[in-house]
């Protein structure tokens, strides 16, 4: 286990985020011992606004045993989704094809019930185990009250390995589905951010409201409203926390949208 003082911008996609101590746990003696006092769990940061003045509790990451996977066994929620979705389509097994560029570890895509139009996070799992309260538990998918893009796991829950449900495919067949969900993707901006900034109100779209109402390049320090789409808040370089709730604050003072982002603390 390794425990140590970082800045949370290095482990966010935004690249924003302040102090913290980062527990490194590598086993399930070492997940029981960090969680003996307050923490929060950390994916691959790629739905967090952690604010500059960093968080108080201990943040748990998942490495080692974690990480392991088996696409027919147990897979670990450190695990990065990108890399499972890869490998799913090299051994002709399908069911994680509409997860494709979603930057998650497992765990995080569990938690959000990640996905596309294309599919979602739930619809691939057959079981999924949740560390809480000390002692480790199986729960079946509906157990989990998964919603669009939220789950509702037992508090403090932390998922430690999921069972997947893929079925074997012919590979060209995956990948031409695959090739479909990348094209859905383009236009996606490459800069640092953490995926869509707003929730879309029912019926519509966000980031076409904020284009509409002309917000694409609106920029605060090196927070910018993306110009390829406006719905991703990108960091040019050296945003601080505080310059992207800024920009969502003006965003919000013109149209009532909601954040997608987790804030922490
Ligand atoms: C470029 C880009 C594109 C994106 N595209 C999509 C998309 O198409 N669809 C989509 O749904 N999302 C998308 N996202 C958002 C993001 O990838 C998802 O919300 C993802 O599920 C977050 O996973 P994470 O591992 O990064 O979790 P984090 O951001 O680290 O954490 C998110 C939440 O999950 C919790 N969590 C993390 N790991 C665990 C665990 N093991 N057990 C319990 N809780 C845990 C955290 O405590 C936190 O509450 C995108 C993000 C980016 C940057």
């Amino acid at each position: 286990m390794k425990v140590e003082r970082v800045l949370l911008k290095d482990y966010t996609t935004l690249g924003v985020g302040g102090p913290a101590e980062l527990w490194t746990v590598e086993t399930r003696e070492e997940l029981k011992r960090a969680t003996e006092a307050p923490y929060r769990v950390l994916g691959n940061g790629s739905n967090l606004l952690v604010l500059d003045e960093g968080v108080p509790e201990r943040v748990i990451r998942l490495a080692g045993e974690f990480q392991a996977y088996d696409l027919k066994g147990w897979v670990g929620a450190g695990t990065l989704l990108p890399l499972l979705v890869q490998e799913a389509a090299r051994a002709g097994l399908s069911g994680l094809e509409g997860l494709l560029g979603i930057p998650a570890q497992v765990g995080g895509a569990v938690k959000m019930n990640a996905g596309t139009r294309f599919g979602e996070m739930a619809d691939a799992l057959e079981a999924v185990e949740v560390f809480h309260d000390g002692a480790f538990h199986v729960y079946r998918p509906e157990e989990l009250g998964f919603g669009y893009r939220k789950s509702r796991l037992p508090p403090g829950g932390i998922v430690t390995r999921v069972r997947l449900k893929l079925k074997e495919r012919p590979k060209e067949e995956i990948l031409r589905r695959m090739a479909e969900v990348d094209r859905a993707r383009k236009g996606q901006p490459k800069r640092k951010s953490a995926g869509c900034a707003f929730k879309n109100p029912p019926g519509q779209s966000a980031g076409r409201l904020i284009d509409e109402r002309g917000l694409k390049g609106l920029r605060v320090g090196d927070a910018m409203i993306s110009l390829e789409h406006g719905n991703f808040i990108v960091n040019l370089g050296q945003a601080r926390a505080k310059d992207v709730l800024e920009l969502v604050r003006r965003v919000q003072e013109e149209l009532p949208l909601e954040l997608e982002w987790e804030v922490w603390p």
